[in-house]
């Protein structure tokens, strides 16, 4: 469920139409609906309102200040996987007693931050990890909240770069490894205080069997760790509900939650998800505009002004993204390749793909562009970043400036010049 659509010929982000932001800002430009992000939180929020839980939106989908802050206000808490999430967790005003910290590779410094900063607790990857943290906390004389990443050896049956819970990926601990990992931070570390278990299975996911299978795997967990005397009070399912991109059909968060309250009935736990595609996917578009177009011996290309480096997801997952025109003049239509001006073949919005026929000039929106898209832009090809504007009802802010060339130097210098050998010392060579 979504706030764009079209009024008659002209598309709206909500009460906007994209055709005045494509004006006033210029393109590419990343466009959220406040609207819908509230909706996806709320529907998240009473999907569990019968049970204890926390809501933790998952930064590294969209961490736009503006998202963060919208999500904040509605009380949600956040899932982090870096430093500088945390950072940006905090500067949104978030409640730090609400985040929780995932990732493999937690550094020290990051690791103390967050101690400093009181979170939650820790979804720990490794049994180094535990004796780090374990390590920090008595230094900084804190008692650290920690749960153990369970890999489940579930298949999510989404896209293998994103699918996370299985045998050979990097993330997580084996359940019984987990289990001996549990028992001996228990007994023998005294500044971490084991008190979830969490498990994320990968995104994108469709279906609900992969998570019930999951959670199972975890509630038997759960049972053993307590008849060992663990207090563990909180079951992490962590994210990875999918969205409609074409024609998935994943289920809603009300139908997730029956089947999750279902599986942990009687356990006494609070739950905590943490949801990034399904909170911002569809929240977002990618409003691009057609700068020439080229007729070649077999394929019609529509070449636009975002790119790869603006939009990874074609180009890394191979993904569809719908694609409007901003004005429905025409009612014809070409099957094109949508592609972008970077210097790699792999650079494209869309293949093989009928869209309504644009000339230079025209606007196009990139649907469900508001996950992983412009957080995982770049400047390649020494791009600027693209502009970020949020809608709210009728009217609409800038909520991140379109990089300007000055940007994309910051902070480089050219290496400083040899010195010249002082005269009486030995001179470099
Ligand atoms: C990426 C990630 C999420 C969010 O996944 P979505 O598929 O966007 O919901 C949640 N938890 C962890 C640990 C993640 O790495």
């Amino acid at each position: 469920m979504h706030f764009f659509d079209y009024k008659g010929k002209n598309f709206y982000a909500e009460g906007v139409s994209v055709e005045r932001i494509v004006k006033e800002v210029g393109t590419p430009v990343y466009i959220y609906s406040k609207k819908t992000l509230t909706r996806h939180f709320q529907a998240y929020d009473q999907a569990f309102a019968a049970v204890p839980h926390l809501i933790c939106y998952s930064i590294k989908a969209n961490s736009n200040l503006a998202v963060l802050k919208t999500f904040a206000q509605e009380g949600s808490g956040f899932d982090i996987v870096s430093g500088g999430e945390l950072f940006r967790a905090k500067k949104a005003g978030a409640d730090t007693r609400k985040i929780v910290f995932s990732g493999v590779g937690k550094r020290e410094d990051e690791i103390e931050f967050a101690l400093k900063s009181n979170i939650l607790m820790f979804n720990v990857e490794s049994p180094q990890e535990m004796r780090a943290i374990d390590k920090i906390a008595k230094r900084l004389r804190k008692k650290a909240g920690v749960s153990i990443r369970v890999n489940p050896n579930v298949d999510p049956k989404t896209h293998p770069y994103i699918s996370t819970g299985l045998k050979k990926n990097k993330f997580g601990i084996e359940t019984e490894d987990a289990f001996r990992e549990y028992v001996y931070a228990k007994r023998s570390l005294k500044n971490v205080v084991p008190m979830g278990i969490d498990c994320h299975i990968g995104s994108q996911i469709t279906q609900i069997t992969p998570f019930i299978d999951a959670l199972k795997k975890t509630t038997d967990l759960l049972a053993r760790l307590r008849a060992e005397g663990l207090d563990i009070k909180y079951i992490d399912m962590g994210g990875g509900l999918g969205i409609t991109y074409d024609k998935e059909e994943p289920p809603h968060p009300s139908k997730y939650g029956e089947a999750v309250i279902r599986g942990t009935k009687g356990l006494g736990v609070t739950l905590i998800f943490e949801p990034g595609r399904s909170m911002v996917g569809n929240a977002g578009i990618l409003a691009t505009k057609v700068v020439y177009t080229k007729k070649g011996s077999e394929k019609n290309f529509v070449i636009v002004d975002a790119a790869m480096n603006d939009l990874a997801r074609p180009s890394l997952y191979g993904s569809y993204h719908a694609i409007k025109a901003v004005k429905a003049n025409s009612k014809a239509e070409i099957t094109a390749d949508v592609v972008g001006p970077i210097c790699e073949s792999g650079d494209f919005l869309a293949k093989d793909r009928l869209i309504p026929e644009v000339k230079a000039g025209d606007a196009l929106a990139v649907m469900s562009a508001g996950a992983y898209g412009f957080s995982m832009s770049s400047n390649y090809n020494t791009r600027p970043r693209a502009a970020e504007v949020m809608v709210n009802g009728k009217e609409f802010s800038v909520v991140r400036k379109r990089e300007v060339l000055s940007d994309l130097i910051r902070g480089e210098q050219a290496a400083p010049a040899r010195k010249a050998p002082k005269a009486g010392r030995k001179g470099a060579k």
